[in-house]
């Protein structure tokens, strides 16, 4: 049964007349009536229900109805009861017309129903003493118990205090909210005692004294405790009487509000809970938001300093600080005291971060401790999205100064380069004349007096042409080596096998002479700059045929793998080999590992090759084994 129709049950059985109406801004409509009403009106219930209360009931005299529908309206949009005093009201008749006028008093009590409409329930008590009729002891005493049935719906009960008499008087409803017996006797110093210890026990002190002394009228919630020792939330209300500006007596109603209070208690908790979470969120977004578009450190916590203090329980006593290495920001009038909250975190192993808050006074009431653990996660928070952001933001500047640097100096590495190329090309072409000039005057002295010289001096001049010689070729490699991509600024189509043919027949003599074996397997066709490509193949298979063991005929094989993103070349020989501790040194200009009686060459072939390969953004590297033989790899990207 919900609650509605369980006031209706207890409505209908009422023998005095009571309606339920249900509040609109207009008009109030009548949406139940007792068997009590409908007597009086001689309708049934159908006939009432839904229709407007100002068809069924007046009040006699000029107002009209207008004090009743004043005073449902204020029941409607407070949610208190009121007393409407003795007034005359008339009822309409199943003929339409207006009969039965007596005096009642009314009390219109408000009445919650599950779909949270307002519903007013109007109990109408006949007033006796004013009518003069038919007032007797047996009446009044039946008209008492349906009033405490009235009062059993909505908990309340009334007392009294007789400051005459000195008498107290409870009703049976005030001893049930107070979980007394019924033979229960208070006084007005027991009755107070039973209110909570501190404030709501000295409120209701003063609200009472001050209804003695002042004839003020009150209207308190406040809390009890029952004598089982239960917690009850109480409404209580009261007033005095007056003679001869004494108070005689004060009187009122309490009534058992808990559940209610409770209902009400625990939606605010849940709303300011919610409050606090939307501070705590709106405060993390402000700082996320200040991470991602800071580019300063400093500009950063200068400002998260000044956000911070929105995300607490009470912005108006909170200062914060942040320390940063050795840099602090503080909001205005910062102070340590007893309520602080801190948090530190490390960026990036150098400096920590770290963040205080603080209350600056202590907060009355504090709800629990005098931060929220929310308060401290979100202090959590924000630490490590200012670590986060701070660490960026350091990175980022580190990164941009190591840009800078490595452009300084790839700047200054390509012209000091380029000087060392164009100093190479200079002096090669230069020495070429003079080179020439000793040469020929050598070969001059040779022919024209080659006869009168002695055998040793005919070595001399023998020696003096093959250092001249070398020197040529050096200079002629060296030359090459400088000028070398110089005139190439566009890749071509090559075919390699076509490349590799060309060299080996360019060298056929040297192939024929040594009985070597070049076994050649399919190579692909590329894109490269054409002359570099052909001298890296070049020297690389002259290399192999120059390096050959003593007495062994070379066998040298080239091929090719492919991947997705790059080719990858070998040349492998059954030559002298390497020594590891070399691998990385031959490739370097001018550096040889044998004398020009061993092995002719000028320490130039492998460089040409690096240089080549490098052109093509590829790499190139060796693997061999002295006395057995070296295979020299190579990629060229696609
Ligand atoms: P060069 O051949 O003119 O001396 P390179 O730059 O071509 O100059 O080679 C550098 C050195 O690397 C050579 O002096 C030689 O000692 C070694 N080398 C090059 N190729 C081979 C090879 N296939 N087998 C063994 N040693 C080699």
């Amino acid at each position: 049964m919900n609650e509605v129709k369980f006031t209706q049950k207890i409505i209908w059985s009422l023998p005095f007349p009571a309606i339920l109406v249900r509040g609109s801004r207009s008009d109030f409509e009548l949406i139940f009536a007792n068997e009590a009403f409908l007597k009086i009106t001689g309708k049934k219930v159908d006939e009432v229900i839904g229709e407007s209360l100002s068809d069924h009931i007046s009040e006699s005299g000029k107002n009209g109805l207008s004090d009743l529908l004043n005073a449902l309206k204020n029941v409607f949009q407070k949610g208190k009861e009121v007393q409407v005093s003795s007034r005359r009201y008339i009822f309409q008749d199943r003929n339409s017309e207006w009969f039965g006028e007596k005096t009642f008093k009314v009390i219109l009590t408000p009445i919650n129903d599950s779909k949270s409409s307002r519903l007013t329930l109007l109990t109408f008590y006949e007033d006796l003493s004013r009518d003069k009729q038919g007032s007797t002891y047996e009446q009044n005493k039946k008209l008492e118990r349906l009033r405490d049935e009235t009062q059993k719906i909505a908990r309340v009960g009334s007392w009294e205090v007789d400051l005459q008499k000195n008498t107290f008087y409870w009703s049976d409803m005030i001893k049930e909210i107070h979980e007394v017996s019924p033979d229960y006797e208070p006084d007005l110093e027991s009755a107070i005692l039973f209110y909570k210890e501190g404030e709501d026990r000295e409120k209701i002190r003063e609200v009472v004294q001050n209804a003695i002394n002042t004839g003020e009228a009150f209207d308190v919630e406040l809390q009890i405790i029952t004598e089982k020792g239960n917690k009850r939330w109480v409404r209580v209300t009261g007033k005095s009487k007056m003679k001869d500006g004494a108070t005689i007596r004060i009187f009122g109603a309490t009534q058992d509000i808990h559940k209610k209070k409770m209902t009400e208690l625990e939606s605010m908790r849940v709303l300011k809970n919610f409050h606090e979470r939307v501070k705590e969120q709106q405060c993390l977004y402000e700082i996320s938001k200040l991470c991602n578009l800071k580019t300063e450190t400093d500009d950063l916590l200068a400002r998260a300093v000044e956000i911070i203090p929105e995300g607490w329980q009470y912005p108006d006593i909170t200062v914060a600080s942040i320390k940063y290495g050795d840099k602090i920001w503080q909001t205005k009038g910062f102070v340590e005291t007893d309520w602080t909250l801190r948090c530190k975190k490390d960026v990036s192993d150098k400096h920590s971060l770290s963040i205080t808050v603080s209350y600056t006074k202590p907060k009355p009431k504090l709800d629990i401790g005098p931060f929220l653990k929310e308060e401290k996660l979100l202090l959590e928070s924000i630490i490590s999205n200012l670590v986060l952001a701070t660490e960026r933001i350091e990175n980022l500047k580190k990164l941009e100064e190591l840009n800078t640097s490595l452009q300084k100096r790839t700047a200054e590495l390509t012209r000091s380069n380029n000087e060392l190329e164009q100093f190479a090309f200079v002096t090669s072409h230069d020495l070429q004349e003079p080179l020439r000039m000793i040469t020929s005057f050598l070969t001059q002295l040779e022919k024209k007096y080659g006869e009168q010289l002695d055998e040793k001096a005919r070595r001399y001049i023998y020696y003096a042409k093959s250092g001249a010689k070398r020197m040529r070729q050096v200079i002629l490699d060296l030359l090459e080596f400088s000028k070398m991509g110089a005139d190439e600024n566009k890749k071509t189509t090559i075919d390699l096998n076509e490349i590799v043919n060309e060299v080996l027949s360019q060298n056929r003599r040297m192939v024929e002479e040594l009985y070597a074996v070049i076994n050649v397997n399919e190579l692909p066709v590329i894109q490269g700059y054409k002359p570099s490509i052909r001298q890296l193949f070049r020297n690389l298979i002259v290399n192999a045929l120059k390096y050959h063991q003593e007495g062994q005929p070379p066998k040298i094989n080239l091929s090719a793998e492919e991947t997705d993103k790059q080719w990858l070349f070998s040349v492998r020989d059954n030559g002298i080999g390497i020594d590891p501790a070399y691998h990385e040194k031959i490739f370097e200009i001018f550096q040889r590992l044998h004398n020009f009686e061993e092995f002719e060459g000028t320490g130039i072939g492998l460089a040409i090759c690096k240089k080549a390969v490098q052109r093509h953004g590829g790499e190139i590297w060796i693997e061999s084994q002295p006395g057995i033989g070296s295979t020299f790899y190579f990629t060229i990207p696609k």
